[in-house]
């Protein structure tokens, strides 16, 4: 392909190093015997099966460098898989900083979705693509999806096109194109109507030039199986492969991934079946168990030496996660003092809770340590906003990882919509977004009129604005402010190829009077809103050209502002996958929020045990010091629910754990004590000490009532707010329709017609 002009940047830098054979590279000397051993087996498959911290990362990064350096491959040929966009960045730093110098060139190291979109860049038209498709997000994707349910006359409150979404995502993930899906499943949705919706979301995606992420898999699989020159050549391309988190990965990752390594090629897989977090996206721990049947020959190492936290730390998270019984079972060690115990922490509410937190993290701060190498670990996105306040009116400088993103703002999205309909004319979705954004007298039977027109001469919708505007199908003043935008995007078209594409983005919010239209907003967040604006062009300037930046944002959702300075770390366990940090917050570990009811509801045992794989993933994350948390009255969709301490915490061995609840916390709850017999505090004093002490304290926000009685009884709701009783007719969205069996609070025991008895949380069926 394109490597033959390469030149290889590590010859200037090796040059001296390759005089004197003899002597060892530093990159190894580090390394423990089996560290070594995982990266000097260049050739041949090899699976590094161990547990967190063990440097698994480590060793795939020093592999890469050890490549490189020994001029076994140029960097155009690996192919390395990390977790996310940031992990690949770290590691190319991290390579750089290993054999010296910067390494250029290495296109292939990134996530699952970011090589899939070059490689189907690269071949878009065997796709039915262009070069230059979109990739649209979830909000997008679903926009698309209702349009097909209604265009279809199906009744989107039976059949939610959120849940389509989610059947057709499982169907990628699974490797499942329209013709591949099992006849049973495909008439899960809408009377069997679930493979025509797929294939006509499909066919809409190919019009619109777009893929979704699945798509970016999925498309490159099929790619890869249609022609097997462009096969033999992407084999031939990647010497070695490479890939972090193997435990991760689903089933249209392993297959693309099989395909492109053969049987006995150079393949390196590390991962920890422990950590393995991503079920409920179609992850099969199931891939990294049969690797050596894949693999014939496979090469296995195991790592046992963990090199981030202290025995404490280890001991606690070993000794949770011994309670799962699908595992493979490992032993890890590590050197040093105990360290500090686990420090477990009752609090009254979430307002507490992340006060708790605040002022534990500016006392370290206080003490040297940085912000920066602190972390809050949530389990639901929603904890967040909590922390947040709190942080904001401390004046403490945080970031969120992966979190709430920038790119998903509303004010965000319409200015990417201008911007990829400048790049793209036939992104419909884009076009549909603005075209009245700001208002400009376009209404929704004008939008219909062009819907139309578009359809019949089957042209995208901005060439059919130009065209309907010649035309007296729209009320002149839609025809008249439909015929000065598509004007504008002709211009804008022109223009990108002459200016900056910073000054382009500029232009284009000014001219299409979407600043003004900010500008005369009189609501708060207006001017929040005017700044993310700017902070928008200001991403824009790291980048070479308008399509590049445009690809960024749809493949890197993860949070670019903020990144630097000492601050600290907001995020989701999830997102936290292969992180590591001195001290980690873990609030939250609440029954029914931690682990999630509504995962143990769905899976059972499988989900059980997936949310204490989380749990061992967020305490690993820990270098020095772990703090959990949890709350006795929490806010949940608006009414508060008291809740018990979640079983994680009595699953933790006591010699590891230190228990702190706070004065006037559980008001005589003998419920709590049985259950939580590990405990060594006092908590004897009533409740309502603790509301007065807050009164005195001044804390005035509206506190959840005191029911001592109720207290910790109750699981997530008052029991008597179900509105089924046994004998009713309920519809699920997963498990479909089904009789009530059993009412027991909130939870319902339903029998249902094809999924059989489940227990299922009342908010989450409706009345059939
Ligand atoms: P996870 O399962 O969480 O992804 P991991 O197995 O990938 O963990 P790494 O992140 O590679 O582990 O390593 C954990 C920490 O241990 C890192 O700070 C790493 O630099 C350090 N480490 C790994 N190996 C060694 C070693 N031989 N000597 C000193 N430190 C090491
Ligand atoms: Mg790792």
């Amino acid at each position: 392909m394109t490597a033959n002009s390469y030149q290889d940047p590590l010859d200037s830098a090796f040059g001296d190093e390759q005089k004197v054979p003899a002597r060892e590279p530093a990159y190894l000397s580090g390394l423990n015997k089996e560290q070594r051993e995982a990266v000097e087996a260049t050739e041949g498959p090899v699976l590094v099966l161990a547990g967190a911290g063990t440097g698994k990362t480590r060793v795939l990064t020093t592999r890469l460098a050890h490549i490189l350096a020994t001029h076994k491959a140029w960097p155009g040929q690996i192919l390395a898989v990390t977790f996310t966009n940031k992990a690949a960045r770290e590691m190319k730093e991290r390579i750089g900083t290993l054999i010296g110098g910067v390494v250029e060139g290495m296109q292939w190291l990134g996530t699952f979705h970011s090589i899939g979109a070059r490689m189907l860049r690269r071949h878009a038209e065997l796709a039915g693509l262009k070069s230059n498709f979109t990739i649209i997000d979830a909000d997008d994707q679903l926009r698309l999806m209702k349009q097909i349910v209604e265009a279809e006359n199906i009744d989107e409150k039976r059949w939610p096109s959120r849940t389509l979404a989610a059947m057709i995502d499982g169907w990628k993930n699974r490797g499942l194109r329209p013709e591949d899906v099992p006849d049973g499943e495909a008439h899960g949705f809408a009377f069997g109507k679930g493979r025509t919706l797929y294939k006509l979301y499909q066919a809409r995606l190919k019009a619109l030039n777009a893929a979704d992420f699945g798509d970016l898999l999925l498309d490159t699989l099929s790619l890869l199986r249609g022609h097997p020159d462009i096969l033999a050549d992407y084999r031939d391309r990647f010497r070695y492969i490479l890939v972090d988190e193997y435990q991760d990965t689903n089933v249209v990752q392993y297959l693309w991934l099989k395909l492109l390594a053969g049987t006995g090629g150079n393949v390196c897989v590390v991962g920890d079946d422990d950590q393995s977090i991503y079920a409920w996206r179609g992850a099969e721990v199931e891939n990294i168990l049969r690797f050596e049947r894949d693999f014939p020959g496979a090469k296995v190492i195991r790592l046992e030496r963990n090199y981030r936290s202290t025995p404490s730390i280890l001991g606690a998270a070993s000794g949770l996660i011994a309670a799962n019984k699908g595992r493979l079972g490992k032993t890890l060690w590590t050197e040093g003092e105990p360290g500090e115990k686990i420090k477990v922490q009752g609090v009254w509410d979430a307002e507490e809770e992340a006060r708790h937190v605040a002022s534990d993290a500016e006392a370290l701060h206080r003490e040297g340590h940085s912000f920066a190498q602190m972390a809050i670990l949530v389990r639901a996105s929603f904890q967040m906003r909590e922390f947040e306040d709190r942080f904001i009116a401390l004046g403490l400088p945080y970031r969120v990882i992966g979190g709430p993103r920038f790119y998903e703002r509303a004010e965000i999205r319409d200015a990417m919509a201008y911007l990829r309909l400048v790049a793209q004319g036939d992104d419909d979705l884009a076009f549909e977004r603005i075209v009245n954004k700001p208002k400009r007298g376009i209404g929704d039977a004008s939008v219909q009129a062009l819907h139309q027109f578009a359809r019949a001469r089957q042209v995208p919708l901005l060439a059919a604005a130009r065209e309907i505007v010649e035309t007296d199908e729209l009320p002149p003043k839609a025809k008249k402010a439909l015929a000065e935008l598509a004007a504008n995007f002709a211009r804008w078209g022109d223009t990108s190829r002459v200016l900056p594409h910073t000054e382009l983005a500029e232009m284009i919010l000014d001219e299409s009077g979407y600043t003004d239209m900010l500008k005369a907003d009189k609501s708060a967040d207006a001017p929040g809103r005017l700044d993310n604006l700017k902070e928008l062009v200001r991403s824009m300037e790291q980048f070479e050209s308008l399509a590049a930046f445009l690809e960024h944002v749809a493949l890197v959702m993860e949070l670019e502002q903020n990144e630097t300075g000492d601050r600290l770390n907001l995020m989701t366990m999830h997102a936290a996958k292969g992180l590591e940090y001195d001290t980690v917050f873990l609030p939250g570990w609440e029954e029914g929020l931690f682990p999630s009811q509504r995962t143990m509801d769905e899976n059972g045992l499988a989900g059980l045990e997936e949310e204490r794989r989380l749990a061992y993933v967020g305490i690993t994350r820990a270098k020095q010091r772990a703090l959990i948390s949890f709350a006795a009255n929490r806010r949940v969709h608006g009414s508060w629910q008291s809740a018990l301490p979640s079983r994680f915490i009595t699953e933790l061995p006591e010699e590891h754990v230190e228990t702190t609840v706070d004065e006037g916390f559980y008001g005589g709850n003998a419920g709590f004590r049985d259950n939580m017999s590990g405990f060594a505090s006092s908590y004897d004093s009533p409740g309502w000490k603790r509301a007065q002490a807050n009164k005195e304290r001044g804390y005035t926000r509206a506190r959840p009532p005191l029911i001592e009685a109720q207290a910790f009884t109750v699981q997530t709701s008052d029991p008597s707010a179900t509105q089924y009783a046994r004998g009713d007719r309920v519809f699920h969205q997963k498990f479909g329709y089904g009789r009530v069996k059993a009412v027991e609070g909130n939870k319902l025991t339903v029998d249902f017609d094809k999924a059989g008895e489940k227990k299922v949380i009342d908010t989450f069926v409706t009345r059939a």
